[in-house]
């Protein structure tokens, strides 16, 4: 099994997400490589990215499992503003060189939100941008999210996945990221796993799959809301997502945790500790704890 959460990108760059993925018990992670809303970016320090690649040896984490997961303000569906576009197109493009710095194999993206355009149009906004950026020869997967279809976000149905995915030029360097949140509130039915594998693999094909980001979900099936729940305490449940986690046909594909923080009562909004310690060891044993939110405080409180 190979599985993770986000983790962060602080000060010292790599080394201190692959820290804190240790931290979890996880033998991979994803992360940003600066916070996801804004677009300041420090030169990648090579000394860190060196002792962390150490470290992940030690460790057996495999760097070739290893996600990045491009900024949210990169939107590459809205050509409205010509200026904001090319920022979008040029931002992707700079993280991908830090990715191939760092030997990290795979960048998720949010395909991006249509905002005021035809959704086809935004299509074609995308798969232009895609292309431009994978026109320079390099090394990264771009993985393309599916979406949860909150607001005009384009890449909620197979459908569309599948329409960008035939428009990219070089096919070699493009992939999809499930979310199992973000399809069930898309209206994919994840009690039906395998019904939903047959469907991704007659439409798009199975062996695009690089990455699967596991999530319970707040809502109900077909919400288009996009709110991520801890896993066993959301409408999915604990044995669908167990089901999928183990599903043969997923098997050497990274798993990664994007649960939320929570608080020290349940209703507490200021989330403070992390849940993927805990959700990693369930997961592992494949057994529910309904103790597992005070288990958490308990051990973090220290
Ligand atoms: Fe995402
Ligand atoms: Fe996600
Ligand atoms: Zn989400």
């Amino acid at each position: 099994m190979i599985i993770g959460s986000h983790v962060s990108f602080g000060k010292e760059g790599l080394l201190g997400s692959v820290k804190e993925a240790i931290s979890y018990g996880a033998n991979t992670f994803m992360f940003y490589t600066g916070a996801p809303q804004n677009t300041l970016r420090k030169p990648i320090d090579m000394k860190n990215t060196e002792e962390a690649w150490n470290l992940m040896k030690e460790n057996n984490i495999d760097i070739n499992t290893v996600i990045c997961h491009a900024p949210y303000i990169v939107n590459l569906a809205n050509n409205l503003d010509e200026r904001k576009y090319n920022f979008s197109i040029n931002f992707l493009a700079q993280e991908i060189k830090r990715c191939e710095e760092m030997k990290v194999k795979y960048i998720v993206l949010h395909p991006g939100s249509s905002v005021g355009i035809e959704r086809n149009i935004a299509l074609d906004n995308i798969a232009f941008a895609l292309n431009e950026i994978l026109k320079k020869d390099n090394s990264v997967q771009i993985l393309l999210e599916t979406m949860a279809g909150k607001g005009t976000e384009i890449g909620c149905t197979l459908e569309e996945i599948k329409y960008l995915i035939d428009h990219i030029d070089k096919k070699e360097l493009i992939g999809v990221c499930l979310d199992t949140c973000h399809l069930n509130d898309a209206g994919y039915n994840m009690t039906e796993f395998d019904e939903f594998l047959k469907k991704f693999d007659e439409q798009i094909g199975l062996n695009y799959i690089k990455c699967v980001h596991v999530n319970d979900s707040k809502n109900e099936l077909g919400a288009h809301k996009d709110r991520h729940a801890n896993i066993g305490y959301g409408t999915l449940g604990f044995d669908i997502i167990l089901n999928i986690i183990n599903h043969p046909k997923l098997m050497n594909i990274p798993k990664i945790l994007e649960t939320p923080y929570i608080g020290e009562t349940d209703d507490d909004k200021a989330r403070i500790y992390p849940p993927y310690k805990f959700e990693i060891e369930m997961i592992r044993n494949g057994q529910f704890n309904s103790n597992m939110m005070n288990d958490i405080r308990e051990f973090y409180r220290k």
